[in-house]
């Protein structure tokens, strides 16, 4: 599962971020995950599970994720429609080809909050 991976990567993130921020203790990340990038939420959640038990988190840290939907943008008529889900990106308004993925592929941490020094 590559949530472990991605959320190994994270943790990192965030303890450079934390400790230029002066912030001790680690409470609460929010993360902003689309549906592209085939991370589910429970394994996500899992993962940090995991990781939390790091020096830079407190016992009681908690993981808030907030999922994206994939919106494509058609590039024949500017109308942007959500991807369904095979992933088919035809463009429902005049059936162009030319597609441009708008959201869905993002993954990162939109914020985090924490106890200072
Ligand atoms: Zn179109």
């Amino acid at each position: 599962m590559h949530e472990m991976s991605l959320m190994a990567e994270m943790i990192e993130l965030l303890g450079c971020s934390a400790r230029e921020n002066n912030i001790d203790k680690i409470i609460k990340v929010h993360l902003v995950v689309g549906k592209m990038t085939m991370a589910l939420p429970d394994a996500l959640t899992m993962a940090f599970d995991v990781f939390k038990t790091e020096d830079i988190f407190a016992p009681s840290a908690e993981l808030t994720i907030e999922q994206r939907e994939t919106i494509a943008k058609c590039r024949t008529c500017g109308s942007t429609f959500s991807a369904p889900d095979n992933y088919l990106f035809i463009c429902p308004t005049c059936q162009g080809l030319r597609i441009e993925i708008i959201s869905g592929r993002e993954l990162y941490i939109a914020s985090f909050e924490g106890e200072e020094a």
